[in-house]
């Protein structure tokens, strides 16, 4: 078998200050700049833990584990209507595989958050176990790793408490309009019923906070962007609003088309005040504010928006992401991928997989490049890479 091993994945901190230094000079926007190199990188220890950083000095404590990449909706910036070709269940990593990975994220190379994703995750069968069995490792700080789930919400109010038990710690459910025809249009699927049912259930199952997801899109879903905040907020629910961004079919994303975060906050100010909330942000994507309804003072709370384009946070980034085949991305935008799941299934030991990993990591660029001429997509969609 061959793999490739990256022994030292943590360089000399003067490499690291120099490459920093470098990208300052070459990129446009400075939201891409790592807000600070660590003082004290901790390199490969005894007990072979390490963690997952990068050539700009970012760290890597939050995996997005992608359980499949087919769906039950068919969302127009996603997907398109008849599906995509789904990749064959020989190519998808077993739930063993799954948690092998996932072990080895957390246990030796310092990841502390997971969150599974697709596709749509309510779709994988062995969900609960797989909660389950990732609710049992602990961090390099000695706690349970976080537990979060992205998904569209349909069928997680009948799941929900045997995946609070299993260790779900978070949910995050995407709701882009509250209006029952244009649900209908923009998911291609008549279930907003079953969405609201489960962020009702969600609630209620006190998986505070529960998120929403909003992607607004230029003439589709615009109106919807105050009644959505609305809604959310009367829930006691915290919504987010994300920019599109290029990742579903080719044809439909234009950068001077796209709804603007600051779009997205001047349609807001006109029902509610904002004020900008206080919590520092870390490597969250939302910038907060808190919101108050200006005809109805108790509909309040804090809304969140996600400017993934007009101001990229990369900089700040702590993400890596294991598709459904087992592949590694260290960025949503990457052009290259690095796969374990053949390296496993020849036989490679954990700490092999682990050299992979970081060297994977090793190679994230400082920010997604959108902006840059000659900016291209990645091959895969986003149901596909999870996002
Ligand atoms: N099916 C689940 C769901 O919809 O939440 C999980 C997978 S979905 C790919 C994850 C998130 O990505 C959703 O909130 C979805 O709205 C968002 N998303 C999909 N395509 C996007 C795009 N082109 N730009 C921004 N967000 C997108
Ligand atoms: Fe499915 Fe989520 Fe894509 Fe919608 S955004 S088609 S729910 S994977």
């Amino acid at each position: 078998m061959t793999t490739r091993l990256f022994l030292s994945p943590t360089p000399p901190r003067q490499e690291r200050e120099e490459a920093s230094k470098s990208i300052a000079t070459s990129i446009k926007h400075d939201a891409y700049l790592p807000r600070q190199v660590p003082e004290d990188l901790p390199a490969a220890q005894a007990d072979g833990r390490r963690v997952l950083v990068d050539r700009f000095g970012r760290i890597a404590r939050d995996l997005r584990v992608s359980l499949t990449d087919r769906c039950n909706l068919r969302c127009t910036y996603c997907m398109p209507a008849e599906g995509l070709e789904w990749l064959p269940t020989e190519q998808t990593l077993d739930d063993a595989e799954v948690l092998r990975l996932i072990r080895i994220a957390v246990v030796k190379l310092g990841i502390r958050q997971i969150r599974f994703t697709g596709g749509e995750p309510l779709l994988r069968k062995n969900l609960k176990d797989i909660i389950a069995g990732t609710a049992t490792l602990l961090t390099d700080e000695g706690e349970k790793v976080r537990i979060a789930l992205t998904t569209n919400g349909l069928g997680l109010d009948k799941k929900i408490a045997g995946l609070k038990e299993a260790g779900l710690d978070r949910v995050n459910i995407s709701l882009d309009t509250i209006d029952a025809q244009r649900y209908i249009s923009l998911t291609r699927r008549d279930r907003l019923f079953g969405v609201l049912s489960s962020i009702d259930a969600a609630v209620s199952a006190g998986l505070h906070p529960v998120k929403i997801n909003a992607v607004v899109m230029p003439g589709v879903n615009e109106v919807d962007i105050v009644p959505l905040a609305e809604y959310c907020l009367s829930k006691g629910a915290q919504l987010r609003f994300i920019e599109q961004m290029p990742l579903g079919p080719r044809e439909q994303w234009k950068r001077g088309d796209m709804v603007t975060a600051q779009e997205i906050l001047d349609r807001l100010g006109t029902q509610f005040d904002l004020t900008p909330a206080k919590e520092p942000r870390g490597a969250a994507p939302a910038a907060l504010w808190n919101a108050v309804d200006k005809t109805n003072p108790e509909i309040a709370g804090k809304l969140g928006i996600i400017a993934s384009v007009t101001h990229p946070f990369c900089g700040d980034c702590d993400r890596s992401r294991l598709t459904t085949d087992g592949t590694i991305r260290n960025c949503l935008f990457s052009r290259t991928e690095t796969p374990l799941r053949d390296a496993m299934r020849e036989g490679a030991s954990d700490d092999e997989l682990a050299d992979l990993w970081a060297g994977a990591m090793w190679e994230k660029k400082p920010g997604h490049g959108i902006d840059d001429e000659g900016f291209l997509q990645p091959d895969r969609p986003m149901s596909a890479i999870g996002g």
